[in-house]
């Protein structure tokens, strides 16, 4: 089910089935000269309908922005502040729990330290404040794809290489413009650096010349299957009754 796609009586009726909704997190942000700037939002709002599908919840409409860093001087990056992002979490958490909903799965499509620090945060906050939701948060590409390195030929991918051309030439292959050379930022360890553009000329870190539909298809797989997995561990999870007033 479609948050965005049921009616008023469609998700009263829902609720009766279902408590759980995924959240996806994507990003407007440079993926080389090759694939879209939505590229981590249009891989995980695939993976969230499809594993919503799979396990019975409700997928709510992505929320397109993120935190960017190292990508916001390159062309086309669009980037939210944490503080902006955190304050979202939070309030999207309050409106599922104030609606009926309980088990929140906050997943993002986006990487980013900080951005995925920020929803962690977030999410944190949320589990304070309301007694008996169940929270998680996904990063659905350090977590979820970690099994997929065996498809993956490319030691070290991360940004619009091997794994996201594939994922695109799957999902969305109209989307593709051809490939980008393969590349592997140079950013000096420890030390912030301004002009990030300076070392990371191209804005792909790994080979999209390994890509194909295929390997994206497996990828995708895999996700929809870990997110399944995640939705039916919080469902089933013990939570203790929250402590009486005396
Ligand atoms: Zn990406």
């Amino acid at each position: 089910m479609q948050l965005d796609h049921l009616t008023m009586p469609q998700f009263e009726e829902a609720l009766r089935r279902t408590r759980t909704i995924i959240q996806p997190i994507g990003a407007v942000e440079e993926h080389g000269p090759h694939l879209p700037l939505g590229t981590d939002t249009l891989q995980v709002q695939a993976v969230a309908r499809q594993a919503a599908e799979k396990s019975g919840a409700i997928a709510a409409p992505p929320i397109p922005y993120g935190v960017c860093r190292s990508t916001r001087d390159h062309p086309g990056t669009i980037g939210i502040s944490t503080t902006v992002l955190r304050a979202l979490v939070i309030d999207l958490g309050r409106d599922f729990y104030r609606q009926g909903l309980r088990n929140f799965i906050f997943i993002s499509g986006h990487a980013g330290k900080t951005h995925l620090m920020t929803i962690l945060d977030a999410g944190e906050e949320l589990l304070e404040t309301l007694p008996d939701a169940r929270i998680a948060v996904v990063s659905e590409y350090n977590e979820i794809l970690r099994e997929g390195r065996d498809i993956i030929e490319t030691e070290d991918d991360s940004h619009a290489g091997e794994v996201e051309t594939s994922r695109l030439l799957f999902l969305h292959p109209d989307l593709v413009r051809g490939t980008a050379p393969e590349e592997y930022p140079g950013f000096p360890p420890h030390i912030l650096v301004r002009d990030k553009r300076r070392y990371w000329k191209g804005g792909v870190w790994g080979n999209p010349g390994r890509a194909s539909a295929e390997k994206g298809e497996s990828l995708t797989k895999i996700a929809v299957r870990h997110l399944a997995g995640i939705i039916s561990r919080l469902e089933s999870q013990e939570v203790p009754e929250p402590p009486r007033a005396p």
